[in-house]
């Protein structure tokens, strides 16, 4: 039997990466799936069965809209993300406010969007993409994503907490290094992508990056009934890094 079947899932950043995968991997376990983000070829690439539409989720209101039109979800992940590279001290306000705006505020806009028609449902399970670098532990030069990152964890922890007797269950997911077409971005920024490539496998004690499908089958998990007594959790995969 599928894992899914029956339910219907909210996707952000379905475009590319661990969103991506995702949308993908919940189409085929029966989801029917709405999968959103700001990059509409991106969008285009998944299978013709995963529904498509534009989302940015940093538009004020745009999600709420969005529910409104769409009716209830079962499921939602939220995988948009930003990185800004640099300390405390490379990090003006325009960055800082861009991190928090995408990593924070728009998960708590779509998540209050979403619960009333979760609940009226029955239940429902969210899963927030967090990251290893956040509370879990300090990665150099990632000071406005971390401290983001952790303000995910603890919202994750809060809605877990306050809508636990409704049906809802929370969870965040924290990944290592993942080898996605940001990361790549990332690494081809430095101006020596082979070189950063080697230095970001080299320090993952497995030797090598997660796979964004190794994190999109930890969602399934949490999105599915399989995963009924787990909420307000903090799932590490990160190939031992955290460790
Ligand atoms: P990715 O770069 O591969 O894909 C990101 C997607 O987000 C793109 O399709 C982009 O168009 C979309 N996006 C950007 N701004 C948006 C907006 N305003 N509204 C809607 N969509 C928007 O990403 P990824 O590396 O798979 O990351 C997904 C999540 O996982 C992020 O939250 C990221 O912080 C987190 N994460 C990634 C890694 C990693 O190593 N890749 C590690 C830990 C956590």
């Amino acid at each position: 039997k599928s894992r899914l079947a029956g339910k219907r899932a909210l996707v952000t950043a379905a475009a590319a990466g661990i969103g991506w995968e995702t949308a993908l991997i919940m189409a085929r376990e029966g989801a029917e799936v709405l999968a959103t983000d700001i990059d509409e070829a991106g969008l285009a690439s998944l299978p013709k069965e995963v529904q498509r539409e534009r989302l940015d989720v940093i538009d004020t209101g745009a999600a709420a809209a969005l529910l409104e039109r769409h009716g209830a979800f079962d499921i939602l992940v939220n995988a948009a993300g930003y990185v800004h590279a640099g300390t405390i001290l490379d990090c003006d306000e325009d960055a800082w406010n861009r991190s928090v705006t995408l990593n924070m505020t728009a998960m708590f806009r779509i998540i209050k969007a979403s619960l009333p028609g979760m609940i009226a449902n029955g239940g429902g399970s969210i899963v927030n993409i967090a990251s290893v670098a956040s509370s879990v532990r300090s990665v150099p030069n990632r000071f406005a994503y971390s401290a983001t990152k952790a303000g995910v964890i603890g919202l994750t922890k809060s809605v877990a907490a306050d809508f636990v007797t409704q049906g809802i269950r929370c969870n965040a997911v924290c990944p290592g290094t993942v080898d996605t077409p940001s990361l790549r971005q990332r690494l081809r920024d430095t101006g020596d992508e082979e070189a950063a490539f080697k230095a970001f496998s080299a320090r993952q004690p497995m030797g090598r990056l997660g796979r964004a499908e190794e994190i999109a089958s930890l969602i399934l998990y949490l999105a599915s009934d399989e995963a009924a007594f787990t909420t307000g959790a903090i799932h590490v995969i990160d190939g031992g890094w955290a460790n």
